[in-house]
């Protein structure tokens, strides 16, 4: 839209910086209620009438207070739009960024593994559903430790987490599995409470670049992997190496 007063000369009109102001005042309103996208168009509009149009015709402090205002709105919309892909107990990736992520993934080769707690609900029903609160956020922790590139945590639901590895080989992926598994058995549990031990079973499916299946289906493989490494004892990981199915993690060291 081209302003009315954009060529003249002299003092800016009192009607334009109102207009500048009454864009501030709906991006303030906006963003009281939370509607960041809404504000900050608002106060766009607003840098747009106050520079662009007039230049240095307009008194300094506004553009500069807008200009702040709009780096303020632009931190809270990303802070809140971090939150909204973050789950509340353990901060993991929730499974709206999860589901986003897969799907802008899906056109190059991925790894997902699917974790899932053992007999967790014992875990609660012994200790409490607090300590069973700061077990899923310890292994949280440790499920990101040195994840590859690109790579990252999102919790599935209740227990369940996933391992999005993206551009991984297979070999790679498995063996990201099982030191996450290792350093879980490993963990000093009983520093959170004396007798606690915890370990997860993991259900590792890999996709290569070409001939993709649909993320549900890449993880619906890893959830049939998963049951595999729970029917062979837990505290294990189950992957495909062609049509065979192998397990690692400790019913494999088990004597016979
Ligand atoms: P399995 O080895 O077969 O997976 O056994 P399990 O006991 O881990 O599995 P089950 O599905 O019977 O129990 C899962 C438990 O996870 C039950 C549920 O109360 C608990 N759970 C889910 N979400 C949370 C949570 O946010 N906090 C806590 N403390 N517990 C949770
Ligand atoms: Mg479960
Ligand atoms: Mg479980």
């Amino acid at each position: 839209m081209q302003h009315p007063a954009r060529h003249l000369e002299g003092p800016v009109p009192e009607q334009e910086t109102s207009l500048v102001e009454l864009h501030r005042s709906c991006a303030d309103l906006l963003a009281s209620r939370g509607q960041w996208q809404q504000a900050y168009e608002h106060l766009r509009h607003a840098l747009t009438l106050a520079t662009a149009e007039h230049g240095p015709r307009v008194p300094e402090r506004v553009p500069e207070q807008v200009r702040l205002e709009v780096a303020r709105l632009r931190r809270e919309h990303a802070e809140a739009r971090e939150q909204s892909f973050r789950d509340a107990l353990t901060a993991s990736y929730n499974r709206r960024y999860l589901d986003q992520k897969l799907l802008e993934e899906a056109d190059g080769g991925l790894a997902v593994a699917l974790v899932d707690l053992d007999w967790f609900k014992s875990v609660n029903d012994t200790y409490g559903h607090l300590v069973g609160d700061r077990v899923l956020q310890q292994v949280v922790e440790l499920l990101q430790v040195a994840l590859p590139d690109g790579g990252f945590c999102a919790r599935y639901g209740g227990e369940e987490f996933v391992l999005v590895l993206p551009g991984v080989d297979p070999d790679t992926a498995v063996a990201v599995a099982e030191a996450a598994r290792t350093r879980i058995e490993q963990f000093a549990w009983s520093t959170v409470v004396a007798g606690l031990r915890v370990t997860v079973s993991i259900g590792v499916a890999h996709q290569a670049a070409t001939g993709l299946a649909p993320p549900e289906q890449q993880l619906r493989h890893a959830d049939g992997l998963l049951y595999t490494a729970k029917q062979s004892g837990r505290n294990a990981v189950a992957y495909r190496v062609g049509g065979e199915v192998r397990l690692c993690g400790a019913p494999v060291r088990r004597p016979r």
